[in-house]
C-alpha cells in the first residue's frame, strides 16, 4: 500500500526520535511556526496531495521551516464535531513514518525529517500520501481525503489565521457548558504508548491538556467508536464537588492506570492531581515559599521561579505521573470559572508568563490583573513576594494569617 513512498511505515516507528546531529530539517517548532487542521468538507478532491512552497529537496540542510498541513475529509457519517479528535491523531500517524518525526498538537507541532529519509528521496508529497492511506484506515468514516501541506512562510502565516479561528471556535463552544450541566465525562486514552499510567479525564470545565480534545470532541468520538480510545464516562456519585472529585473516574483511573492511580482531583494540584502525560500546554506548580500556584507554558522560555525551565519541569511531572503540586492543563481549562477552583482559583496563582497572562485576560477576575506578576516584574521568589505585598495580592493575607496561626500554636 505504501509502495511509492521511499521509507517504512509502520506503527513500530511511533518512539522513533529524530536528534538534531541526525536531522535534515526541522518544520514548524518553537523556532519558527505551524499549524494542523482537519476539516470536514462538502467537497474533496479525493487522493490530492499538494505542497506550496519549498518541498524537501529545495531545503537547507540543518535549516528550520515554517509548516502547516491541511487535511480535508469528506464522509456521509462525518460531523464538524469529530475534527478535532480526528486531527489529534495527526501526532501519532505521522509518527508511524521512519525517518519523520512529529510533536505536540494544533500551532504548537514541531516536525523534524531525518537524514536518512532526506537520503532515500523522502518529500513532502510521500507525508501528504502516507497521511491520506492512514488517515482512511484508521477512520474508515472518511471516505476522500485530500492533504495540503504548506512551507511557504506567507502561506503559513495566512493558514495560521485561519486555525487558529477554528480552534477558537472549538474551544468557544466547550465554554458553554459545566461539569453539572452534563451526566457523563470522557476518559481518553490515546497517550498511554508513551504515558502508560495516564487517563486523560476530559470534562465540560477541563479540556483536556493536551489542549486539543474537549467535552463535544469527545462525545462525537466516542459516538463513532465506542470501543476507541475516547470512552464514556458515568458521573456517578459526586464525592467531592469542589476539588472535582468523582467515585466513577476514581474507579476509571484505577482500571486504566493498572491500579497505580486510584483518586484525582480535577479542579486542584494538591493532594490527588489529575496525572500528566506530556502533550499539556502549560503547567501549574506550587511554591511552597510564598504557598501559591505558578503557571507556565510551553512557549515560555525562560527559568520559573522555581529555577528551572518549562522543560526540566515538564521532565518531573510528566510520563503518566500524579506528581502533587503539579498538574498538566490546557490554556483553555484557564478559562474555566472552576480553574484550579479547590486551591483558590486564580486568587492562588502568584506567578504566570506576560503572554498567556494577555491571553488570558478576560478570564482573570479584573480586581486580580495587575496583583499577579510576570517574568516582566519578577522571577525570584524574593521579587514575586515584594510584588505581591507591593500590589496587595490576597495570597498575603493567606500568609498572614498562616504566620499568625503559627505564632498562636507555639
Ligand atoms: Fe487524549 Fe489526553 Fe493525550 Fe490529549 S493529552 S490525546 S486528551 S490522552
Ligand atoms: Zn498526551
Amino acid at each position: 500500500m505504501f509502495e511509492d513512498i521511499p521509507v517504512d511505515v509502520s506503527p513500530m516507528y511511533e518512539g522513533e526520535r529524530i536528534r538534531s546531529a541526525n536531522m535534515f530539517v526541522e518544520l514548524a517548532g518553537p523556532k519558527s511556526i505551524g499549524a494542523e487542521l482537519v476539516q470536514v468538507r462538502e467537497e474533496v478532491e479525493n487522493g490530492k496531495v499538494e505542497v506550496i512552497g519549498p518541498n524537501l529537496s529545495e531545503m537547507k540542510e540543518g535549516e528550520i521551516y515554517p509548516f502547516g498541513i491541511l487535511i480535508e475529509i469528506k464522509g456521509e457519517k462525518l460531523e464538524k464535531e469529530l475534527e478535532g479528535v480526528i486531527e489529534r491523531r495527526t501526532h501519532e500517524l505521522c509518527n508511524y513514518i521512519k525517518g519523520f518525526m512529529h510533536l505536540n498538537q494544533r500551532d504548537q507541532i514541531w516536525c523534524r525529517v531525518s537524514k536518512e529519509a532526506n537520503d532515500a528521496g523522502f518529500e513532502l508529497e510521500h507525508l501528504g500520501k502516507s497521511l491520506s492511506i492512514l488517515f482512511k484506515e484508521e477512520f474508515p468514516i472518511i471516505e476522500e481525503i485530500s492533504v495540503t501541506l504548506y512551507t511557504d512562510k506567507k502561506e503559513v502565516e495566512a493558514f495560521l489565521e485561519n486555525t487558529s479561528k477554528q480552534y477558537e471556535e472549538r474551544d468557544a463552544r466547550a465554554r458553554e457548558l459545566s461539569d453539572e450541566d452534563v451526566d457523563v465525562f470522557y476518559g481518553c486514552v490515546m497517550c498511554q504508548s508513551f504515558a502508560p499510567t495516564h487517563t486523560c479525564i476530559v470534562t465540560p470545565d477541563r479540556t483536556a491538556l493536551c489542549g486539543a480534545i474537549n467535552w463535544f470532541d469527545c462525545r462525537a468520538a466516542a459516538k463513532m467508536d465506542p470501543d476507541g480510545p475516547i470512552f464514556e464516562i458515568d458521573k456517578g456519585e459526586v464525592l467531592d464537588e469542589i476539588r472535582g472529585e468523582y467515585a466513577n473516574v476514581n474507579t476509571v483511573m484505577a482500571d486504566k492506570s493498572q491500579g497505580t492511580v486510584d483518586r484525582v482531583y480535577l479542579h486542584s494540584v494538591f493532594g490527588y492531581p489529575h496525572t500528566s502525560c506530556g502533550c499539556f500546554e502549560a503547567v501549574a506548580f506550587y511554591i511552597p515559599e510564598l504557598d501559591g500556584v505558578g503557571i507556565v507554558d510551553r512557549d515560555f522560555k525562560g527559568e520559573t521561579p522555581l529555577g528551572i525551565p518549562f522543560s526540566a519541569m515538564a521532565g518531573q511531572c510528566s510520563g503518566g505521573k500524579q506528581v502533587e503540586g503539579f498538574a498538566g492543563l490546557s490554556l483553555e481549562y484557564m478559562r474555566s470559572p472552576k480553574f484550579l477552583q479547590a486551591d483558590g482559583g486564580y486568587e492562588r496563582i502568584i506567578w504566570l508568563p506576560k503572554a498567556i497572562k494577555d491571553s488570558l485576560i478576560d478570564f482573570i477576575p479584573e480586581d486580580l490583573a495587575d496583583k499577579i506578576p510576570t517574568e516582566e516584574d519578577a522571577n525570584s521568589i524574593k521579587e514575586i513576594r515584594k510584588f505581591l505585598r507591593e500590589n496587595n495580592h490576597p495570597i498575603m493575607e493567606r500568609l498572614k494569617e498562616a504566620k499568625a496561626k503559627t505564632a498562636e500554636e507555639s
